[in-house]
């Protein structure tokens, strides 16, 4: 049986005073929820305040990024050791905007996916494609050499040990969601590839969908057997949309191994 996730990624946006009045709006309502669990990933020189409002509540914190190297003189990076320290359970790596903006290449979104291992945070991997490959056909292609740059440098069992986040990127931040069954045929296929080496690695893993989640449409996308929660930007910002979309997975039943 597969838990649903929901995690918000808060992306470069807010401010100290306004990232825990979110919270407090979205903290009493989610601790209702306890058929689900719930992260968010506030910005860096947030995380240690934002940890210590989510103690004792059932909402994790995560990064959104880390650094490849261990330690040393690296400025302005953040160590998957800080991380952890700060009480990081979830780090997102190979986010589309680190992938597209940042330039960040696969073998790099693997090394950093390593190093969140190394110290006990889990990576939330995410993968997908651009509009323009969508429409060459070349979905499954990107999403598999994505993945297997990670299982390339990592070995098989590091993909067991993530979560992993289908995001679309041509449905990031745009309003255009991807269909449930878009959204359905993809985290099959990842499921399919990852069951080919272990199914029951397979069969745990956690798939996360992400591309203008909202209201409106989570209960439908948490509804399809292979997607297993979200991960949320834009919707994770207004309180009233994030505990929506909490309670959507909630109320999602639960995925059966087959
Ligand atoms: C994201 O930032 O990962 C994301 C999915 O953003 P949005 O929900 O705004 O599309």
């Amino acid at each position: 049986m597969r838990v649903k996730l929901v995690v918000g990624n808060w992306k470069m946006n807010g401010n100290l005073a306004s990232s825990q009045a979110l919270l407090k709006a979205i903290l009493p309502a989610v601790a209702k929820f306890d058929r689900a669990r719930y992260a968010v990933c506030p910005p860096y020189p947030y995380l240690a305040a934002i940890g210590t409002a989510l103690r004792g509540s059932n909402m994790a914190l995560g990064a959104q990024d880390l650094c490849r190297f261990e330690d040393g003189a690296y400025t302005g990076a953040v160590s998957g050791a800080m991380l952890a320290d700060c009480g990081c359970r979830y780090a997102i790596v190979g986010h589309s905007e680190r992938r597209g903006v940042f330039g960040e290449g696969d073998d790099l979104v693997a090394q950093k996916h390593a190093q969140a291992l190394k110290h006990g945070v889990t990576p939330i991997l995410c993968v997908g494609e651009t509009l323009a490959e969508r429409e060459a056909g070349s979905t499954e292609s990107v999403v598999a050499r994505q993945l297997d740059a990670v299982t390339k440098r990592c070995g098989a069992a590091a993909l067991g040990q993530a979560v992993i986040a289908y995001e679309p990127v041509w449905a990031i931040g745009t309003g255009k969601t991807a269909t449930p069954q878009q959204a359905q045929d993809v985290h099959a296929f990842i499921r399919g590839r990852i069951a080919a080496a272990d199914r029951h690695v397979a069969d745990a893993l956690t798939l996360l969908y992400g591309g203008s989640v909202k209201a409106g449409n989570a209960a439908q996308l948490f509804a399809m057997p292979d997607v297993d929660g979200g991960l949320i930007g834009g919707a994770s910002l207004a309180a009233d949309e994030f505990v929506a979309i909490c309670r959507a997975a909630q109320d999602a039943k639960e995925t059966v191994k087959a």
